[in-house]
């Protein structure tokens, strides 16, 4: 017994043509649709470190031990030094910069297609941080502006992309 591997789908279509439409049986097209699942391996590299300790409920960030910028996302080198930076822990608070305000997610990525629309993107400036970091704050449109507080929070669930190990809520209070 053969085992399939794709499951075809074959549906065959007739554009709609006029009457002397010389072209009719040329608009006939046979359409397959593939449904294919792949498998990618990537490293996440000298970025690895911010991963792992966002899983252990710690946000990090790179310093340069030159010029003592901050760099959240974590640069591995200062670009304006050229200097290797230092890892450096943040408390995960900070000031929204700016936002957007998304009607539609990417139905491809499992850690955000559940998420009920509109998501929020914020640009957060984490306090002790010299860059913003964009990435997603879980509130409703009317309760963000610019200047709000937010603090940095860890996924409870099991997630795809270690990214959304971590979300940004409103600070309490
Ligand atoms: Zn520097």
């Amino acid at each position: 017994m053969s085992k399939k591997q794709v499951t075809s789908q074959i549906e065959i279509k007739q554009i709609e043509a006029g009457e002397n439409d010389d072209w009719q049986a040329f608009r006939q097209v046979e359409i397959i649709t593939l449904e294919l699942t792949q498998q990618y391996k990537h490293s996440l590299g000298k970025y690895s470190r911010f991963f792992i300790e966002l899983e252990r409920g710690h946000f990090f960030g790179t310093r340069c031990p030159q010029c003592e910028k901050v760099y959240t996302p974590p640069r591995p080198l200062c670009p304006d030094c050229m200097c290797i930076t230092e890892w450096h822990e943040l408390a995960g608070t900070g000031t929204v910069e700016t936002f957007s305000v998304m009607h539609f997610t990417s139905e491809i990525n499992a850690d955000v297609s559940h998420l009920a629309t509109p998501v929020i993107l914020a640009y957060v400036l984490l306090d002790g941080s010299s860059t913003l970091f964009p990435h997603v704050l879980k509130t409703k449109p009317e309760n963000v502006q610019i200047g709000l507080r937010v603090q940095v929070t860890y996924s409870e669930s099991p997630v795809q992309h270690p990214i959304h190990l971590m979300y940004f809520l409103p600070m309490e209070g």
